[in-house]
């Protein structure tokens, strides 16, 4: 029998073949004295204070509007106010004219008094990290709505652990820890978005994932963006006040391991779905990546996940669509099922 030579551990790992191969090899070794150290930042005298540290950049400090434009890249329209500044309803989203990635976003706000309206009709408003994953703004204060749409919610995924609202015109807070989405070079998911939000102090979300972009009534994948993008404030047509903004930008750390694996889906089949369909009152538009079936119904890309060889129903919404096919086997529409409608989409090309 032959014997087993044993060799030490660090040789055999070694010789081992490459099974990280493909991977991106760790930047830094363990204990590496030559890796920067955290910047130093004074201690605050809360764990969450009100004032912004020195490495913050101020957004609002109460009196001008000069870190703002409007969504259509035009000065904001917003209510400028001693101190505040307030929703001019119909004037549109509020942005930020430097763009953020990972940060702590710090931001006073106040619904408006008296309390008018129900539900997701009183009080509305929303931060929009990265312009496009919101946290919930609206008089929570004694108003019922659907939980992940009251104050302090990732809207439409994630309810706040706890309804800490005040009465409206009350001033309340949010301070957020955003840490943003990852994306490979392909557009690729890496990591989700993660946020960690306290309303008045209190921890309401706690390192939560965001599955994608926020949305009413739908669950939106993911789609590449770069790594800094403006902070969005919401009209929702309510005049809600905001006061005393700031971020700090955090350290963003080492990329992140690429996935161990990807997913083999053939394409085989999926192919011939691929198209543009489309009537005079809507359009539909069908890719294929990475094994996966995509519908674009001008609301952003949506994952068609296969009940059957050409039946699908979209991930997140209660909607099914079907291909027809003709009697030569090539697909000549796509059907669209939803609330009890269906929806015929002629292939266009
Ligand atoms: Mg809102």
């Amino acid at each position: 029998m032959r014997r087993l030579t044993l060799l030490p551990l660090p040789l055999l790992l070694l010789l081992a073949p490459p099974l990280l191969s493909g991977q991106e090899a760790p930047r830094w070794r363990v204990h590496d004295m030559a890796r920067p150290r955290p910047a130093i930042a004074p201690p605050a005298a809360s764990a969450v204070p009100a004032t912004p540290p020195p490495n913050a950049v101020v957004l609002f400090d109460g009196t001008s509007l000069s870190h703002w434009v409007g969504a259509d890249g035009k000065p904001p329209r917003w209510i400028l106010r001693k101190g505040y500044f307030e929703v001019r309803p119909g004037a549109g989203t509020l942005m930020t004219v430097d763009s953020f990635g990972d940060m702590q976003l710090h931001l006073e706000w106040a619904a408006p008094l008296p309390a008018k309206g129900a539900g997701q009709d009183r009080g509305n408003s929303g931060v929009f990290l990265m312009g496009r994953y919101e946290l919930q703004v609206l008089d929570s204060y004694r108003n019922n709505t659907y939980a992940d749409g009251q104050a302090g919610a990732l809207y439409g995924q994630h309810p706040p652990l706890f309804n800490v609202s005040r009465a409206p015109g009350q001033w309340q807070s949010y301070d957020v820890f955003f840490r943003r989405p990852r994306f490979d070079a392909g557009g690729g998911l890496l990591s989700p978005a993660r946020v960690t939000v306290l309303h008045n102090g209190v921890p309401i979300q706690n390192n939560v994932e965001l599955v994608g972009p926020t949305s009413w009534l739908a669950r939106l994948p993911y789609v590449a963006h770069p790594d800094r993008l403006p902070i969005g404030l919401q009209d929702h047509s309510f005049s809600v006040r905001f006061r005393n903004i700031w971020v700090r930008p955090l350290p963003e750390g080492d990329a992140p391991p690429p996935p161990i694996a990807t997913r083999a889906v053939p394409d085989s089949g999926l192919q011939g779905f691929v198209g543009s369909y489309g009537v005079s009152w809507g359009k539909a538009k069908v890719t294929l990546v990475d094994g996966h079936l995509w519908i674009d119904m001008g609301e952003g890309p949506m994952v068609l996940n296969p009940n059957a060889e050409s039946k699908f129903s979209i991930e997140g919404v209660d909607a099914d669509v079907g291909f027809v096919r003709d009697s030569a086997g090539a697909v000549t529409a796509l059907t669209v099922d939803v609330g009890g409608e269906t929806y015929r989409y002629p292939r266009q090309r």
